[in-house]
């Protein structure tokens, strides 16, 4: 059965739903990668499942395992486009492990030795700039 699980109040369904805008690197009938609106660093971007889960420990196993491919996929073409020095995968479950949007998704950030280390979700990045970062890893997607 299709899992077509969604919550109206969640802004990443909104983005799944098209309702607000988001700088989209790829989608696919499962998943949809886009910029974070508040980057940590350059080229931070989210993998996020088109089905409402709010964790990993909601998410059905198969999905998951779609998700870690994409947050793969979207990792080399992030370190192909933008040539960081490192690059970490990762995500957060429940308010006091540092999740603010309780939908699963995994942060695929690029990291640059000696560059200090934003908090996520703190300053609002220029959508314009988001778009033309998402278009370079987008290009430089296998
Ligand atoms: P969490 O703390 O839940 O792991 O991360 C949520 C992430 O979503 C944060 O890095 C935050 O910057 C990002 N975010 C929050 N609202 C929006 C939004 O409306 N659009 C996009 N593209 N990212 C968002
Ligand atoms: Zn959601």
């Amino acid at each position: 059965m299709a899992d077509n699980n969604s919550d109206p109040d969640c802004i990443f369904c909104k983005i799944v739903a098209g309702e607000i805008p988001a700088a989209i690197i790829f989608e696919t009938d499962e998943v949809i990668a886009f910029m974070d609106a508040f980057p940590s660093s350059k080229g931070h971007a989210l993998v996020i499942p088109r089905a409402h889960h709010p964790d990993v420990f909601e998410m059905p196993p198969s999905l998951l395992a779609i998700c870690a491919q994409a947050s793969q996929r979207l990792a080399l073409a992030s370190r192909k486009a933008l040539q960081p020095d490192g690059m970490t995968v990762t995500q957060f479950n429940g308010a006091a492990a540092g999740q603010t949007v309780f939908h699963y998704h995994q942060h695929v950030t690029p990291r640059w030795e000696g560059q200090p280390r934003r908090s996520h979700g703190e300053h609002m990045a220029d959508p314009e700039e988001l778009k033309a970062i998402a278009a370079e890893i987008r290009a430089a997607l296998d």
